[in-house]
């Protein structure tokens, strides 16, 4: 295990993923900016340690919803209304993020996107030299799924999903999910208290992803189990290696890339014939 971790030391590129419940009080749906305050600074220093850094981060539509006074957290609104939440809240979000990163003197840059994003041939290859060209310049990413265009036949839905996509776009080799779990359990924890804590995964099993079926997570952001065990199919089979840990404490960012063990490890074993576009394509179906 020592040895496993050790590796992550090493990682050069790396997509970080942040879900709602993670980024906002739970008492109030309001913005935790201490917590925002220390994921960009973490994210600042792997950049001054030369590495490129991708951030994917949710919370455009808690945001909206908070600014223009909706009340609940429900997920049954009708499709504009949530759209038109994430129209205003994307901006106040990377709004916010502007302003911090700033304080650190690194520039950070928005892409939102949609399934055709990686379906379309052109779109994907433009999205891959935007990404490109944005590490070369130095710039750190903010990746969301564009929630204000994106209905049913085009969205991707969550952004566990998400975040692996776009580590298998962009080559990373680290795929990190900070989520309001500590990794993968045997079984719910909540419910069972004999659950046993996994710390590496070195193969998805069918057993395994079976495992997460039925797994709802919070009731903020639209991840649970199953879409990080979809997470970890995408990023593994692309040849990224994939932790999740939780969000509880950011510092865990730093401490995860000084190859401590904390979280889950979901180990890479690329699959030469995996096809993201055609995996995408049929995601949902
Ligand atoms: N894209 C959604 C948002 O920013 C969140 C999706 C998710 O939490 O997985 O509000």
């Amino acid at each position: 295990m020592a040895d496993l971790r050790e590796r992550i030391k090493d990682k050069k590129r790396i997509v970080i993923k942040i879900g709602s419940s993670s980024l906002q009080h739970a008492e109030t749906g309001d913005l935790d900016y201490t917590k925002l305050d220390v994921l960009v600074r973490e994210l600042c220093d792997l950049r001054n340690q030369g590495k490129d850094v991708v951030l994917v981060t949710s919370g455009a539509i808690a945001v909206g919803k908070k600014a223009v006074h909706l009340k609940g957290i429900e997920k049954d609104n009708p499709i504009a209304v949530k759209q038109a939440c994430a129209a205003v809240g994307q901006a106040r979000l990377m709004m916010t993020y502007q302003k911090i990163f700033a304080e650190y003197n690194q520039v950070a840059a928005q892409i939102l996107m949609t399934k055709n994003t990686i379906v379309d041939n052109l779109n994907r290859y433009n999205a891959q030299n935007t990404f490109a060209e944005l590490f070369k310049l130095g710039v750190i990413p903010i990746v969301n799924e564009n929630d204000t265009v994106a209905t049913y036949e085009i969205e991707i839905g969550d952004n566990d999903t998400l975040s692996a996509i776009v580590a298998s776009l962009v080559g990373a080799d680290l795929l990190l999910l900070l989520s309001d779990i500590d990794g993968l359990y045997t079984d719910d924890p909540h419910k069972n208290p004999d659950a046993k804590f996994i710390e590496v995964v070195e193969a998805l099993t069918d057993e395994l992803m079976d495992m997460g079926k039925g797994s709802t997570g919070s009731n903020v952001g639209t991840g649970g189990m199953n879409t990080k065990l979809q997470a970890a199919k995408i990023a593994n089979s692309t040849g990224v290696d994939m932790v999740i840990a939780n969000s509880k404490d950011i510092k865990v960012i730093h401490r995860i890339l000084d190859g401590r063990n904390i979280g889950t490890l979901f180990m890479a074993h690329k699959d030469e014939a995996f096809d993201l576009p055609l995996y995408v394509q049929q995601m949902h179906k």
